[in-house]
């Protein structure tokens, strides 16, 4: 390299901030399109605590970067932080993706992108006018019901230990988007959704279904999705009754693939598919992690 050329002359640079870092996915998912696309750049993790933030941000175009993935629990800070955001953004009040576009700071929020995109892929399945059950109310699932109402959904019905925080939800389609009040969720509330999404951390910490489960699934028909957010472990709970009830299911792992798709975008050019490879490679990683955790 030449006295005077940067290295971000020479390569592009992105990562992802978040406290902590360490696991994230993230690097594995975008280092793999970058070497499959051929471009010249690096992803890196990047563990900073609310204090030093706002500097990591004010610092990144000055050394050369594109933008950056915002994790937990920086997203709302993020948010704050932007010029301009986008319209999934601004609805969220939270950020996943920061983009350094000449001195403005832009944020977006591909979750309920991700979580459409991969609905797609997976089972073919697009929400227009679609009767949809979730479960929980906490900020994946704001993000989903935000992008569901934007893809034409028809009813949506939303169950969470708090109550309260699912009538909060209401507010984003009072026409379309209801609350229940019972939890756990039981039969009427699933009765005639065409997809059922289980947007809680249950399952997340080993818990096993049963008596402590926030659902009572009655049997269902193959045609109806069943999907999950948590995706580690791959296999969950939820996944499992699901099945067993007799509907189709679809793991977390492709909502986190498909929303990273905007952000190598957004940063690099290419477009970038979720490709078997992809899932193979990030799939072997939460493999690894399970058992070194057994
Ligand atoms: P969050 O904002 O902290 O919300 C947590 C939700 O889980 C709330 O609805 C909460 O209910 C509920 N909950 C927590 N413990 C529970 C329990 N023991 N029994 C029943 N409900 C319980 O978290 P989030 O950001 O929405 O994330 C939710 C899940 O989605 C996490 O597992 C996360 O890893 C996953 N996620 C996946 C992706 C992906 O790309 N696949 C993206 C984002 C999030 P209360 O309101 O009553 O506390």
């Amino acid at each position: 390299m030449h006295k005077s050329e940067k290295i971000s002359d020479k390569y592009q640079l992105a990562g992802v901030i978040g406290m902590p870092a360490a696991h994230s996915l993230s690097p594995a998912i975008h280092n793999y399109w970058i070497k499959k696309e051929g471009v010249s750049a690096f992803y890196v993790p990047i563990e900073m605590s609310a204090a030093d933030f706002r500097s990591l941000i004010d610092l990144g175009p000055k050394i050369g970067f594109r933008g950056y993935n915002i994790t937990a629990p920086h997203k709302e800070l993020a948010y704050a932080l932007c010029d301009v955001v986008s319209p999934e953004a601004e609805r969220a009040k939270s950020v996943n993706l920061i983009i350094f576009d000449g001195g403005t700071i832009r944020g977006d929020s591909t979750d309920g992108f991700g979580f459409i995109a991969n609905l797609e892929a997976e089972a073919g399945f697009t929400p227009d006018g679609k009767c949809i059950a979730i479960l929980g109310a906490g900020g994946a699932a704001r993000s989903i019901v935000d992008g569901l109402v934007a893809a034409g959904a028809g009813q949506i019905r939303i169950a969470n230990r708090t109550s309260s925080r699912a009538k909060a939800l209401e507010a984003i389609a009072p026409d379309r988007v209801h609350a229940s009040e019972v939890w756990p969720a039981e039969e009427s509330f699933f009765r005639g959704a065409d997809l059922i999404i289980h947007a809680t951390t249950f399952g997340m910490k080993g818990d096993n279904a049963g008596d402590n489960a926030p659902w009572r699934l009655p049997p269902l028909h193959r045609d109806v999705i069943a999907a999950e957010l948590i995706y580690a472990p791959l296999e969950t709970p939820f996944l499992r009754d699901a099945a067993a009830a007799g509907a189709t299911p679809v793991d977390g792992l492709g909502m986190l693939l498909h929303q990273a798709r905007p952000c190598f975008e957004a940063w690099f050019g290419p477009k970038v598919d979720v490709d078997a490879g992809l899932r193979a490679e990030i799939t072997a990683i939460l493999k690894s992690r399970e058992d070194g955790s057994k």
